[in-house]
């Protein structure tokens, strides 16, 4: 089934132990869709200003993302993204932000999207992303992924969407700093009474942690030896395992638990090259044989 995404596509800006990659394609959206695309069709619904640079046109039509939903805003200006990693890679720093046109309103939903019945609001403003659910009252699943900046300065906005979607995506910090827990498990307790059935945290290399109103599921993340850039890592991620989510209609906790394996998977391709180089040289053939490597390592 097709599943439709909003979020940022941005131009980005990445400083890492292993190099440098000025104004490359970047933004949740674009990682997101790259990656569900190897499962599903992908609609997406987002918008870039005048300046965003033609060529980057070519990666979404390397992973046959539909386009419809995606506008060139005539006066304003692409969202930026700076930022620069530590030494170990776990942590990075945003050096600058500019939200642009994130600030401004959403396109409006093509009618041929109406029947999206797999909603993915990957990381962006928390108003666009109730904008966009605002279209589909008939879903099956809507899933959300957030960050600091929002929790910090969005916080009510965020609280009035946990409300409304089934499953949250984000990172072991972001948890913490949602929640004011110190403890992830609990952190994931305190989320499921905000609103969603599901919450999937995300602990970089340490893999992730699905809490679920019926039970949990704990995976390593895949040991990746060449990390070149992690960024785009979460939401990879969440690509891979909604993508998967929308191929099979499978809910259920073990149907949840492959699909976060194969975001795993996804993920550790992503983080293999800067922006969406690394994504764009595989095909699911390769996803395929990690994951029975991954399996394989896990015993299972
Ligand atoms: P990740 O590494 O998974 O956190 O995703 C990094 C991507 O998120 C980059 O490509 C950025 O362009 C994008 N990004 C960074 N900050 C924000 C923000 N505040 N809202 C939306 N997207 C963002």
């Amino acid at each position: 089934m097709p599943l439709i995404v909003t979020g940022s596509i941005g131009i980005d800006s990445v400083h890492a132990p292993t190099g440098d990659a000025e104004e490359v394609l970047g933004g949740s959206c674009i990682y997101f869709a790259a990656a569900a695309s190897f499962f599903t069709p992908v609609r997406l619904v987002a918008a870039v200003g005048e300046d965003f640079p033609p060529h980057f046109m070519d990666t979404f039509r390397r992973f046959r993302i539909d386009l419809a939903g995606l506008e060139h805003r005539a006066g304003s200006k692409t969202f930026r993204w700076r930022g620069k990693y530590h030494e170990n890679m776990n942590q990075r720093d945003t050096l600058s932000v500019e939200l642009n046109v994130l600030a401004e309103s959403l396109p409006p939903v093509p009618h041929q999207y109406r029947d999206s019945e797999y909603i993915f609001l990957a990381n962006t403003h928390p108003a666009g992303q109730l904008e966009l659910l605002a279209n589909f009252p008939h879903r099956k699943l809507a899933v959300a992924d957030t960050m600091d900046l929002w929790i910090e300065t969005e916080r009510p906005t965020l609280l009035e969407l946990l409300k409304k979607i089934d499953g949250l995506v984000l990172n072991d910090s972001e948890a913490i700093m949602l929640t004011e827990q110190t403890n992830l498990i609990r952190a994931a307790d305190a989320i499921l009474k905000l609103g969603p059935k599901f919450v999937v945290i995300k602990k970089g290399e340490h893999g992730s942690l699905l809490v679920h109103k019926t039970g949990e599921v704990v995976l390593p993340a895949f040991p990746a030896r060449d990390v070149i850039d992690p960024t785009g890592a979460g939401d990879s991620f969440a690509g891979g395992m909604m993508g998967h989510i929308a191929s099979t209609g499978d809910l259920s906790l073990s149907g949840l638990r492959t699909a976060m394996a194969y975001g795993t998977i996804v993920a550790s391709y992503n983080i293999e090259a800067f922006s969406l180089e690394r994504m764009k040289q595989i095909e699911k053939a390769d996803l395929d044989k990690r994951y029975k490597l991954y399996r394989a390592m896990m015993g299972a």
